[in-house]
């Protein structure tokens, strides 16, 4: 199984980095649809699409207003777009609103419901709610084949993590990181998380690789969040960068 990264700071995006969006691109499936979301074009192996939104914040669903250009220049036909259902109706009515995005979208709006998915060319999608971001935010794993792998986007990281169990042992995490370690108060306040605290629940999950992400888009160096700090408590751990291929290796 492999994905790309498309995008990777949160809020908006920098000289170096777009926000949230990761491909697989031989599934089809995209995780969150950010500024990132724009490189498509260039990966999909698809003819379609099925997008899973975290939430409903402009940088991880502005996004699905350049569906367009992608059914305009690609080989892609269906577009399914899935969320939890108050986002989704957040999104539909108010993105692609006639005086901020005038032209209807075909694509096909269905809402997460319990259980898991079956994703194309094989596999299983299942969500789980995330911790203490406004409005909330749903995070995802993937099983494929023995390969797994999940996605957690903007959350606080509590000392009792509501989420450690839907993650746990997976091949790789992708976790967000807003912050350096010294702005827990910030991040406590505006639902995210710092370094030390990821790498310290990747320790707990037992996950074998962690990769942060949604970096703070006003760090635009080569080190958003102190790496060798995480790396003192989760040796195993990477920044993502965008354009970034992650292969997630099948146990069988
Ligand atoms: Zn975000
Ligand atoms: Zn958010």
């Amino acid at each position: 199984m492999k994905a790309v990264v498309l995008g990777s700071v949160g809020y908006h995006p920098n000289e170096r980095r777009h926000t949230s969006c990761i491909l697989f691109p031989a599934h089809g499936l995209v995780l969150d649809a950010g500024t990132g979301f724009f490189r498509i074009r260039k990966h999909i192996q698809t003819t379609s699409l099925e997008i899973c939104l975290s939430h409903a914040h402009l940088d991880h669903v502005v996004g699905l207003t350049y569906l367009l250009n992608i059914l305009r220049k690609s080989d892609v036909e269906h577009i399914v777009i899935r969320g939890e259902a108050e986002k989704l109706l957040a999104v539909e009515k108010h993105l692609f609103s006639d005086l901020i995005f005038p032209v209807p979208i075909a694509a096909d709006w269905i809402a997460l419901e319990e259980g898991p998915l079956e994703i194309m060319g094989g596999g299983k999608l299942t969500h789980f709610p995330l911790d203490d971001h406004p409005g909330g935010t749903v995070g995802y794993r993937i099983d494929q084949g023995g390969a797994s792998f999940a996605y957690v986007a903007d959350t606080c990281v509590r000392e009792q993590p509501s989420y450690l169990e839907a993650i746990r042992g997976v091949d790789v995490l992708v976790h967000e990181c807003n912050f350096r370690d010294g702005s827990e108060e910030l991040a406590a306040k505006s639902g995210h998380s710092c370094t030390s605290q990821v790498a310290q629940l990747a320790a707990r999950a037992e996950v074998g690789r962690l990769i942060m992400t949604h970096f703070d888009t006003l760090e635009e160096g080569d080190d958003p969040v102190g790496l060798e700090s995480a790396r003192a408590l989760f040796p195993s751990t990477d920044l993502a960068e965008d354009g970034m291929e992650i292969e997630i290796p099948s146990a069988v």
